[in-house]
């Protein structure tokens, strides 16, 4: 099957759900990007700075692109700016870069939280916990120009484990919930981004509004 098709079988799919499809492109080329803006396609994940800003440069500018890698300090000041929303901020740390150096270039910055709850320890994210503890001392009150938009995360890498990727979007989707009812005036944060291409279906029954899709569309990378 086409990427076009692809994408018109994932939009028709979500739309019932509401839910916002990121077409993860990282490590694709340009080209089929190109495939998949062309039947329609806007939104874009990539998982690294230079990359990314390669592909913005190369493409239509009415694509909104995402951010969901690992984000190091040291690209943190090339990448604010050139992002519609950064999904994987994964620290108090990176969020305070990140702020500073959004009201240095006089943008806001939307970003979500990410939510470590897999079994791997490879991957990144808040405990939730730490997250709680962020929200119950209000925290985020210190942002000067930086919105929370949301959650994300990514469940355990078990393939088949149906049980297991349940448990883990279901415990990202109660935290969402406890966050907003500790702090029932923060606006805006509504974004729960879950699901890859084995797993979206289970997230969009767990909660999800966002899914990241990578190699269902443009294949194996
Ligand atoms: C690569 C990646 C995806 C897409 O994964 P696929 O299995 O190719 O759909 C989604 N989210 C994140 C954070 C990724 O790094």
């Amino acid at each position: 099957m086409s990427v076009a098709e692809k994408i018109a079988i994932y939009h028709s799919t979500l739309k019932p759900s509401g839910a916002t499809l990121v077409a993860v492109s990282k490590f694709q080329p340009v080209g089929l990007l190109r495939e998949a803006y062309d039947a329609g396609q806007r939104i874009f994940g990539e998982s690294r700075v230079d990359e990314l800003l390669k592909k913005r440069d190369a493409l239509p500018s009415d694509i909104q692109w995402h951010f969901i890698g690992h984000l190091q300090s040291n690209k943190v000041r090339r990448l604010v700016g050139a992002t519609a929303l950064i999904e994987s901020v994964d620290s108090e740390r990176l969020l305070s870069l990140l702020d500073a150096e959004s009201e240095r270039k006089g943008v806001v910055s939307r970003v979500l939280l990410q939510v470590h709850v897999a079994r791997e320890e490879t991957k990144t994210g808040f405990a939730p916990d730490e997250l709680i503890q962020y929200f119950r001392a209000r925290r985020f009150e210190s942002l000067r120009a930086t919105h929370l938009c949301g959650l994300m995360a990514m469940a355990s890498n078990a393939p088949g484990d149906m049980a297991r990727i349940r448990a883990d979007f279901n415990s990202v989707a109660n935290l969402h919930r406890q966050i907003l009812d500790i702090c029932p005036d923060l606006r805006g944060f509504e974004t729960l981004s879950m699901g890859m291409s084995g797993d979206y279906r289970i997230a969009l029954g767990c909660g999800s509004n966002m899914v990241r899709i990578g190699s269902d569309i443009f294949g194996s990378r």
